[in-house]
């Protein structure tokens, strides 16, 4: 089983009031030595990789269950990773290439903001491998654009989108957030409508949520930024599920819509089958899916999160300490994969991997938690651990199961419509 790597570009060139990412603005004048930290880091935790390999040949007790040397997608977030060069990609790519091996049909994403984008750039960009870009359009109403601070307008979006193209982009993402303070569904919908004219590849749709710390966090608190209506929201999201489907998209996780790559170019498809990722290609994002597959990833900058062999580990926040950090440290004694930067690490106890387990694959709308996964991954039956669960969320109307379609003789349990809506009340239940 082929790996995942996750690379965190913590530059904006203004920082948004509603969010809440490791990222910061003013900061430009540091991408270069931090470009060149990222390399270090990609360096050394190659040589880890390598001479922990080399210390656990002949100890079978050890070996491990995932090919950490095979990387079959990487994706460059944020932030706006868009803010830095095609050569700079480039060098990090290189380094990437020399210290891991990659599936000839990898995905390359990165994350890019309209209006830090043109052709030239974009033709660079495809260059260096990068094969798949996820734009955040937020929305396509200017007064939208303009309260979420955001940098862009629509036009600029149809631009870099154009461009793309031309520059011979086939796997666009666009996202968008919904449940704003004193948006319409009128507007809503506006905005689905003028997303669907640009025909992405791939759709991601998230509710806002007014994050403590950040400017929409204090000034909804202190009364001063009406409060987006939950119920507005929902009706927003079950709004969604119906126009996207309708327009070709299938709803493969909670927030994204991916179209098929057979049917791609048609405006409709037929009703998604049950198990979309196991039986129908699709231009669904197979970075995210890594995640929501509970499968390891390994995550390099300043504050990246990554999930090997069971352990969670985490970087160091800060741009100049992430910097000083890979460029100063003389430690070499690191166990894969940390590195200098490394400041968090834990083994998850089997329960967490469970309920880590159950939260990200029933995110899943289509193919849910399959029995035959859970049992192979933990060596135990799904109801031996949550036949009560289940059952109390089936008779909720929030569960459903069925016989899977592509595993035949396993049971496949997902949400149901309503559960989509309350997936946090159904996730609580496995926590
Ligand atoms: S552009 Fe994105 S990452 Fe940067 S501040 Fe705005 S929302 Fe956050």
């Amino acid at each position: 089983m082929n790996t995942s790597i996750y690379l965190h570009i913590p530059f904006c060139k203004h920082r948004c009031a509603y969010c809440d990412f490791n990222t910061y603005a003013g900061q430009e004048d540091s991408i270069p030595a931090y470009v060149d930290a990222l390399i270090k880091e990609i360096e050394f935790v190659g040589r880890q990789r390598d001479s922990d390999s080399e210390s656990q040949q002949g100890n079978d007790s050890t070996t491990r269950l995932y090919d950490y040397s095979t990387i079959h997608t990487i994706f460059f977030g944020g932030g706006t990773p868009s803010l830095l060069t095609a050569p700079q990609f480039d060098s990090i790519l290189r380094a990437l290439t020399s210290a891991f091996a990659l599936t000839a049909d990898a995905e390359i994403s990165i994350e890019a903001n309209p209006g830090t984008l043109n052709l030239q750039k974009l033709e660079d960009l495809r260059k260096t491998g990068i094969n798949r870009i996820s734009l955040g359009v937020q929305s396509a109403n200017t007064e939208e654009l303009r309260m979420l601070e955001r940098i862009h307008d629509f036009f600029t979006v149809i631009q870099s989108v154009t461009e793309a193209r031309k520059a011979g982009f086939d796997n666009l993402n666009l996202d968008l957030i919904y449940g704003l303070p004193e948006q319409s569904l009128a507007s809503w919908k506006t905005t689905l409508s003028r997303i669907i004219d640009l025909h992405p590849e791939h759709i991601s749709a998230y509710a806002l949520t007014l994050e403590h710390g950040t400017p929409f966090g204090r000034w909804s608190t202190k009364g001063l930024l009406p409060i987006p209506d939950p119920d507005l929201a929902a009706e927003m999201y079950e709004y969604a599920e119906e126009f996207l489907e309708a327009n070709g998209y299938a709803h493969y996780e909670i927030s994204n819509w991916a179209r098929d790559v057979e049917e791609g170019r048609k405006s409709k498809v037929e009703s998604p089958t049950f198990d979309l990722r196991l039986s129908t290609p699709s231009f669904t994002c197979r970075h995210n899916l890594q995640y929501w597959h509970s499968l390891p990833y390994l995550a390099f900058g300043a504050g990246a999160h990554g999930y090997v062999d069971g352990y969670r580990y985490s970087n160091v926040l800060r741009i100049k300490t992430y910097i000083d950090r890979l460029t100063n440290s003389q430690s070499t004694n690191l166990p894969f994969p940390l590195s200098p930067a490394t400041v968090n690490h834990h083994k998850q106890t089997r329960q967490d991997d469970i309920s880590d387990y159950m939260i990200n694959n029933l995110r899943l709308t289509q193919a849910g938690v399959a029995e035959s996964d859970f049992r192979e991954r933990f060596g135990v039956g799904l109801l031996d651990v949550y036949q009560k669960e289940i059952e109390e969320l089936i008779h909720l109307g929030l569960l459903e199961s069925k016989t899977s379609e592509v595993l035949k003789t396993s049971e496949v349990y997902r949400l149901t419509k309503r559960g989509r809506l309350l997936g946090n009340q159904v996730f609580v239940k496995f926590v």
